[in-house]
């Protein structure tokens, strides 16, 4: 059987440098927390947990830390919480991604100037709350149509207009465009990372020219249930697994060819697992 393993496969940069940094960290026998699970994969997860690695889930939780190492994923925190770290004078390790180290940045500079921030994106998505959290003033955020066009805040300077990395392109410009016929003098800064975009690409491509396609990834990953939709489109013959052991190897044994994508939380050796056994 030919197999077309997609290269985006898995984990993005950001998030397989953040993973590293976890495991690099158990190495030095300290304890380790993250702030929140480092990463949506239970296996992960619960591998670190059994390495000793604990997961704070608020920043109530961080408080009560009294040392060890704090590992910030690669979602990004708030300044604030770089403040609380400090003041209980705990080490840390900054596993942020760097295009969202980069929004950070660009936030904390153009509310010092005076203007306005804008973010598009999930308000409640860890990355969104970041972000937010470096703004020198009152931060606004988006995430549909009909929020821009409700959006009517009274803006001193100009307002500097930013993304979540994961937010869809074109929903982004449209939601630019809406803000864009009010009355403000805006800054556009396009900030979506590309890793969600060029995943999907590859694998619209590898499912149009094979007989099977595996989609491997955590049930509840939504970039894995968008991957399994762009891959169903182009061929009929498309699964959905979590792991090798869902893999119903019988369905595949009749086709000639076989696709492999797999979603941003998902670790090298499940991929390479099922790669193995369809190649065997
Ligand atoms: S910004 Fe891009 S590379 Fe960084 S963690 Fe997010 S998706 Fe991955």
């Amino acid at each position: 059987m030919e197999v077309k393993l997609a290269k985006s496969a898995g984990f993005c940069f950001g998030v397989k440098r953040a993973v590293d940094t976890v495991y690099e960290q158990v190495e030095t026998g300290k304890k380790i927390y993250t702030l929140g699970p480092i990463i949506h994969n239970e296996e992960v997860v619960k591998d670190l947990e059994e390495k000793g690695v604990q997961v704070l889930e608020t920043e109530q939780d961080l408080t009560k830390v009294k040392d060890g190492t704090i590992i910030i994923r690669s979602h990004g925190v708030a300044k604030h919480v770089y403040e609380s770290i400090k003041q209980q004078k705990l080490e840390y390790v900054d596993a942020t991604c760097p295009f969202v180290r980069k929004i950070h940045k660009i936030v904390e500079e153009e509310s010092s100037k005076g203007n306005t921030i804008l973010i598009i994106g999930n308000e409640n998505h860890p990355e969104v709350v970041g972000i937010r959290g470096w703004s020198q003033s009152e931060a606004y955020v988006i995430n549909t149509l009909e929020e821009a066009e409700k959006f009517d805040v009274s803006v001193e300077k100009k307002l500097c207009i930013v993304s979540q990395t994961t937010f869809n392109y074109n929903k982004f410009q449209e939601l630019v465009e809406i803000i864009s016929k009010k009355r403000y003098d805006i800054i556009v800064l396009n900030t979506i990372c590309n890793a969600t975009e060029e995943r999907q690409q590859e694998a619209r491509k590898i499912a149009k020219d094979v007989e099977a396609m595996i989609v491997i990834g955590g049930k509840h990953s939504s970039n894995t249930q968008k991957l399994f939709e762009i891959c169903k489109k182009e061929c009929e013959n498309t699964y959905y697994i979590q792991t090798l052991v869902d893999l119903d190897f019988d369905r595949l044994k009749t086709v000639g060819s076989v696709g492999i994508t797999a979603g941003a939380s998902t670790p090298k050796n499940i991929i390479e697992e099922v790669q193995c056994k369809c190649q065997n």
